[in-house]
């Protein structure tokens, strides 16, 4: 058994990372986590038929932050992949982000960029100030857009209303007058060429670093074998860490059917299509679109939202965040507990953002 000097709860992104700087400067760490893989949500397997699959959804990784993308080049070999997604409205599937292209088949207009711009001009509804999901939608594209594209896709993924979430929701996605119909922009886009999975067991591969999975940090507190650590780093949600004293921090879940279609090369032609108006899903990925796997089946995912079960959405709303700086207050006087992650921090975090506070909380750490 190694000497150990910091217990680090969780083994996604915001664990790992730390861990590994962690054992790079010569610290001895023990890395939990309840679940029986690394990986957090970003985790990846081969299904039952050989296609390599995200059970907790569809993971695209995507940065402009040169440090991150450099960081995690250390552990894994790319595959350049640039997501694109339909949105299925009146049976028919639009590029999404919406562009110009859009607004031509949507609208039977040609109009070309110029056009393009002075069309949502003319839509838009100014807001003033813009502070929820729906001020941006509508200050941005108007109401027949707003209705068409984000109304019901929002009800469904939030069970709210887009006046009743913070502006940051709606605003993860652009609107554009040209022809791109890229998801994201980012300057890297990329896939790790043999999966997260393959990823993460570089990140954890250190003599410094030992891992225990199916681990249950609370389950550990309650038979005292927390104690011992100089230093704890937490990455789960920061109301569990307190028993909730404060009551409960909302977060969203979701209901993930997987399902394999043997015989069908190719499902829908991008890999994300989005349904904001029918079914209770949001939207059906498949995954072979984003691993670039050659198979004669494909797998695909549909995501249901929740409001029970594993924690995988903050819910960016104003009191929401008041009932988390009550946490995160007290989280400021431990001194020998770090929290970092989406679910610690109770942030709307990217994988690339995770890895980016969690290299600040490492360097926090060795200082
Ligand atoms: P997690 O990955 O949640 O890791 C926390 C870990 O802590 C978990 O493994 C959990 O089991 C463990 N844990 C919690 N409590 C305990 C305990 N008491 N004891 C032991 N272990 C515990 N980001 C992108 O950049 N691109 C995407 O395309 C993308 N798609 C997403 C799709 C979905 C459906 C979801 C939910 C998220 C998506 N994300 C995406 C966000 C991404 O998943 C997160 O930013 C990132 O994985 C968070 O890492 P983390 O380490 O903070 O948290
Ligand atoms: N959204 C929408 N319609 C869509 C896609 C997204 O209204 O077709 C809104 C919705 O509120 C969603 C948010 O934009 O939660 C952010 O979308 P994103 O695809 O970034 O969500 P994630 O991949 O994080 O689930």
């Amino acid at each position: 058994m190694l000497p150990r000097e910091t217990l680090i709860i969780g083994a996604g992104f915001a664990g790992s990372v730390v861990a590994r700087e962690l054992a790079d400067a010569g610290r001895k760490v023990l890395v939990i986590d309840r679940r029986p893989h690394i990986g957090g949500n970003a985790h990846d397997e081969i299904d039952a038929r050989g296609v390599l699959i995200h059970p907790y959804g569809p993971h695209i990784f995507h940065t402009n932050s040169q440090r991150v993308f450099h960081w995690l080049s250390r552990f894994t070999a790319w595959r350049p992949y640039e997501h694109r997604v339909r949105s299925v409205v009146g049976g028919v599937a639009y590029p999404f982000p919406i562009n110009r292209t859009t607004l031509n088949m949507l609208y039977g207009l040609q109009l070309d960029e110029a056009g393009a711009a002075a069309f949502f001009e003319r839509v838009r509804e100014i807001r003033d100030p813009v502070r929820s999901s729906e001020d941006v939608v509508l200050s941005s594209v108007g109401r027949d857009l707003y209705e068409k594209f984000f109304l019901h896709y929002t009800r469904k993924q939030w069970g709210l209303d887009p006046a009743e979430l913070k502006a940051g929701v709606a605003a993860r996605i652009p609107v554009r007058s040209n022809d791109d119909d890229r998801y994201f922009t980012d300057t890297w886009q990329v896939m790790p060429r043999e999966g997260f999975a393959a990823m993460f067991a570089n990140v954890l591969d250190h003599p410094n670093i030992q891992v225990e999975l199916g681990v249950d940090f609370l389950d550990m507190r309650r038979r005292g074998a927390d104690r011992g650590f100089a230093h704890t780093v937490f990455t789960g949600p920061i109301d569990a860490w307190f028993g909730h004293c404060h009551g409960r921090l909302p977060y969203r879940s979701l209901r993930f059917e997987h399902q394999h279609l043997p015989d069908v090369a190719r499902f829908q032609e991008t890999g994300t299509w989005n349904y904001p108006n029918d079914h209770a899903f949001t939207r059906i990925t498949e995954f072979k679109h984003l691993t670039g796997q050659q198979h004669t089946g494909t797998s695909i995912v549909r995501e249901y939202p929740q409001a029970e079960g594993d924690p995988y959405y903050p819910i960016p709303r104003a009191d929401n965040e008041a009932l988390y700086r009550r946490y995160q207050e007290m989280a400021e006087r431990e001194t020998a507990v770090t929290f970092v992650g989406r679910l610690a921090q109770y942030r709307y975090y990217n994988m690339d953002q995770v890895v980016g506070a969690a290299l600040a909380a490492a360097s926090h750490l060795l200082r």
